[in-house]
């Protein structure tokens, strides 16, 4: 089975894309769990976080660049969101392709589920 991700960013399966470059796709989730809920996947194959190398560095910079400017354009960045990655069993990753979750329009609860 192809990563669902990895069809996304390549383009070969849709999605309500709000972003993309070279390195970097970002869309709606699905499932969505607040008013604004993206989600921001390098378009290369990375399982989660916990794959990221020392030279990955400038990578993740763009993600979290990349989720910080879509907050602006989502009209969030003032009222505040959340960047959340979730990694491996216990982080409650159920897709295994390394994606930042942007959410925002509502208030958030600590700690989460
Ligand atoms: P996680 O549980 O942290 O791995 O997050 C995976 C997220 O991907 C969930 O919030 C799902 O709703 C979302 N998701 C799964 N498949 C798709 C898809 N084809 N398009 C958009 N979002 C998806």
């Amino acid at each position: 089975m192809p990563c669902i991700f990895c069809e996304i960013g390549a383009g070969r399966v849709p999605a309500d894309i709000v972003y993309s470059s070279p390195e970097v796709t970002a869309f709606r989730d699905i499932n969505a769990q607040a008013p604004t809920h993206l989600l921001i996947i390098p378009n290369r194959h990375l399982v989660s976080i916990a794959d990221l190398r020392p030279e990955d560095a400038p990578l993740l910079a763009n993600l979290v660049s990349v989720a910080n400017e879509l907050a602006r354009r989502e009209g969030i960045a003032d009222t505040g969101y959340r960047i959340v990655t979730n990694c491996g069993l216990n982080g409650g990753q159920t897709v295994p392709h390394l994606h930042l979750h942007l959410m925002g329009g509502r208030s958030m609860g600590w700690p989460p589920g």
